[in-house]
């Protein structure tokens, strides 16, 4: 796994858990407002953190930590994601992963594993959802995760970060009539 960033405790990356957040290296979207670049532009990719080391230091923490978060850059593209998610949940903690849906298979192989699911709808389907994401999306490849979360029986939210040109916030309505109106959601304004 390629990891990029360690942070070793968080009160707000886990909704009510005191969490160490693992930050995957490398993202197959571009959106343009993105809030860690430097864990999707390659060119400015600093030095690998060794995955051995986070694991002593999880190992170290049993029970002063709840949970791990796996987030990015986009962690369902790292090949051995469920492997290091088995590994978290052996140690006795609970794993959220957050993912922008572009890959529902490695989300369906994940999902029996995971606590917590928080998955970002970029924009209304169709083609404001590519621009905002700055790379073409088969939105298609969303809806899917979307279903796939919401059967799974696992604790999740969907969420928008807004932007004026990318993501108008006025166009929130459109994701809430998406999503129905029961649905866990947010939007934010990007930073
Ligand atoms: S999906 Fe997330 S990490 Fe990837 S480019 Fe977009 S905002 Fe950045």
């Amino acid at each position: 796994m390629r990891i990029g960033g360690f942070v070793k405790s968080s009160l707000i990356d886990y909704p009510g858990k005191v969490a160490a957040v693992v930050f995957t290296q490398g993202c197959n979207f571009r959106c343009p407002y993105c809030h860690n670049p430097d864990l999707v532009y390659p060119e400015r990719f600093g030095e690998l953190l060794d995955i051995e080391q986070i694991f002593d230091f999880l190992q170290r923490r049993r029970g002063l930590l709840d949970g791990v978060v796996f987030c990015g850059g986009e962690p369902t593209i790292q090949e051995d994601l469920p492997e290091a998610i088995l590994r978290v949940r052996a140690l006795g903690y609970a794993v959220k992963v957050d993912t922008n849906g572009s890959n529902p298979e490695m989300l369906a192989e994940v999902l029996p594993y995971v606590d917590y699911v928080a998955m970002d709808i970029k924009a209304p389907f169709g083609p404001d959802y590519s621009r905002a994401c700055g790379v073409e999306v088969d939105d298609y490849e969303i809806r899917r995760s979307m279903l796939l979360i919401r059967a799974s029986g696992v604790d999740y939210e969907f969420r928008t970060t807004c932007h004026p040109l990318y993501m108008p916030a006025e166009k929130v309505p459109e994701i809430r009539r998406i999503l129905g109106h029961a649905e866990k959601y947010s939007a934010r304004e990007a930073k």
